[in-house]
């Protein structure tokens, strides 16, 4: 194999005409082979030949979700079917599924930016990779699966759920590398723990947590009950699914495969760039995709860039945690809240387990939120008046961090449904 991580530290200016000779190709081939980009790139009056650096890209037209919807199925295909070897679609967290579509080519790039993804938590031919991510239409299973075996991995194919079957293969075959969303990793070492198996008899030392937004006191409650090192990984299908970008072992924000996809991190009113460190959306273009060129796609994702040099030595830009989407939004009592801020407040609270769920209810005009949240045994053997001295402990820590006043009832451990795939955290009753 040559060595695929020599691009990950390329001078920037190497990179950068890279990507500017890649990005022209790219317009190139949407403008003649998409109708949608045909007519919105002449509409914006540019052509590829227009594209002479990187800055010239705020030129280009924005792709939403919507234009998959608009089109579906196949109507952003640039190539024909007949060049098409494998069809996946969005896991639908937010409506009708969005189908996307792979050529060969394709497929080589995804096990690439997959296998450097594994590489980053030095994940090689000893290694045995257990992939409880989903197989199936989501990207999550196969994309892992595909780039475990590119970097020589012994890869178990076991998908999510049969907690059992779970266990015995953690524990008999030896496993070195957990892939799965971070709320089924928790699950998972709650089952382990259940079991009677520690993790001292476990070979686990790293996991790539990904497809959920989570946070740093998850990352810490991963990696003490499991033993291992956490790494984040984030993608999505439109773009290619898992391994647009992933944390080094240095943790500090998520390394992006830039050289196929190129981020911007745009203002959500004014679409201008934010300056490093400031929250905004995550919009990428693709680069070198065949079947479907997608240019300045919103992922509707808030996150901020971190352009400082990493310690590790990689050059690619990163991206930090990604805090929620546009559409998880809560608005209570006026106060904009993403789920991921209560996940972080509450993990704050050291009797409280990482298991919640926020239920939105509308009584009059107004929309309160209550957050369930699950206390550790101890509290919960206690009693009642324990659980609830505990609730006013976090409806304070909450109302500290997210400064919103909610309402907190913490329930005993194992109330809140578990999930094998991405968690659903929110219960909206306000229909
Ligand atoms: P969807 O969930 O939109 O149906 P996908 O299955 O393609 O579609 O999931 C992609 C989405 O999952 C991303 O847009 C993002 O919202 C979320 N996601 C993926 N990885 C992470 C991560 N590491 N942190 C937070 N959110 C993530
Ligand atoms: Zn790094």
């Amino acid at each position: 194999m040559t060595d695929l991580t020599l691009v990950e530290r390329m001078p920037r200016a190497e990179l950068e005409r890279l990507q500017v000779a890649r990005l022209r190709r790219q317009v190139a081939r949407a403008a003649e082979r998409v109708p949608l980009y045909h007519e919105r790139l002449r509409g914006a009056g540019v052509t590829a030949g227009d594209i002479q650096s990187l800055g010239d890209l705020r030129h280009l037209p924005f792709t939403v979700k919507s234009d998959f919807r608009d089109t579906y199925p196949f109507g952003l295909l640039a190539v024909p079917m007949e060049e098409i070897v494998r069809i996946h679609a969005s896991s639908g967290t937010t409506g009708k599924p969005t189908v996307v579509a792979y050529t060969r080519g394709d497929m080589d790039t995804w096990s690439e930016v997959m296998a450097r993804t594994l590489m980053l938590g030095g994940v090689g031919r000893s290694d045995v990779l257990h992939n409880a991510y989903g197989y199936g239409l989501f990207t999550g299973g196969l994309g892992f699966h595909d780039g475990g075996e590119r970097v020589g991995a012994a890869v178990i194919p076991i998908s999510g759920g049969f907690t059992d079957r779970q266990l015995m293969a953690l524990r008999d075959f030896g496993s070195t590398v957990l892939c799965c969303t971070p709320s089924y990793g928790l699950y998972l070492a709650e089952a382990l723990e259940e079991a009677g198996i520690a993790p001292k008899d476990l070979r686990l030392r790293v996991g790539f947590f990904g497809a959920e937004p989570w946070t740093e006191g998850m990352r810490d409650a991963l990696e003490a009950r499991l033993n291992i090192v956490a790494l984040n990984i984030y993608g999505l299908s439109e773009i290619i699914g898992p391994g647009v970008s992933c944390e080094c072992p240095e943790k500090q924000g998520m390394h992006v495969a830039e050289d196929h996809f190129l981020p911007e991190v745009l203002d959500p009113q004014t679409f201008e760039p934010v300056p490093p460190g400031v929250t905004g959306e995550l919009v990428f273009t693709t680069l070198t995709k065949e079947a479907m060129p997608l240019l300045r796609y919103r992922t509707r994702d808030l996150t901020t860039l971190v352009t400082e040099p990493c310690r590790c030595g990689r050059t690619l830009t990163r991206i930090g945690r990604i805090t929620g989407r546009t559409d998880d939004m809560l608005i209570v009592r006026g106060v904009n809240v993403y789920p991921s801020q209560i996940e972080h407040a509450l993990l704050q609270v050291p009797d409280l387990e990482p298991h919640y769920l926020l239920v939105l209810t509308r009584e009059t005009a107004l929309d309160t939120l209550e957050v369930r949240v699950e206390a550790r045994s101890s509290v919960a053997e206690a009693g009642k008046e324990a659980l609830a001295a505990l609730g006013a402990v976090a409806k304070r820590k909450i109302y500290e961090v997210v400064g919103v006043t909610v309402e907190v009832t913490v329930v005993p451990p194992r109330s809140i449904e578990r999930s094998v795939g991405k968690a659903q955290r929110v219960l909206d009753l306000r229909k």
